[in-house]
């Protein structure tokens, strides 16, 4: 990779999205391959995560976790920043960087200045992602690719 000149000061401001809540907006042109911010957060081990969140049936699901690997949870709700902000996109300019054992958001395309930054969280689940896993992590992304769920597909 190349050397990025990196902008001291961040590319982004976190305002209100129409896609859900707080929403990470670029403000100025960020080209592709930009490494953004780290998921910041409390790294728990996937059982104190699945303690501190109680699957509830029927309910819609809503966090802060960030699953790193089977093992490993980052729960952005301690000691996070503003990554947690970036919304789920089926049609994501951003994605999540995993590397060493911590989650980079980075670009994967050009972006211009006021679009809201998103990556795919592909979330896999235990359980099968049946037509009501998916309610329960519904998505409304806009995209026209748009998959109704940010739930990953499986095979
Ligand atoms: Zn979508």
């Amino acid at each position: 990779m190349t050397a990025q000149k990196q902008d001291t000061s961040r590319p982004f401001d976190v305002r209100r999205s129409p896609i859900q809540g707080h929403g990470a907006f670029a403000t100025q042109v960020i080209p592709a391959g930009v490494r953004l911010i780290e998921y910041a957060g409390e790294r728990l081990t996937t059982a104190q995560s699945d303690a501190r969140y109680p699957d509830v049936e029927g309910e819609r699901h809503h966090t802060y976790l960030f699953a790193i690997d089977d093992d490993v949870v980052i729960d952005a709700s301690v000691g996070g920043n503003d990554a947690r902000w970036i919304n789920h996109s089926c049609d994501p300019n951003c994605d999540a960087v995993i590397e060493d054992g911590r989650i980079w958001i980075e670009t994967i395309r050009d972006v211009s200045p006021g679009e809201e930054l998103a990556y795919d969280y592909a979330y896999v689940l235990e359980e099968r992602h049946t037509p009501a896993a998916k309610r329960k992590f519904p998505c409304h992304c806009g995209a026209a690719t748009c998959r109704s769920t940010i739930l990953a597909k499986k095979r």
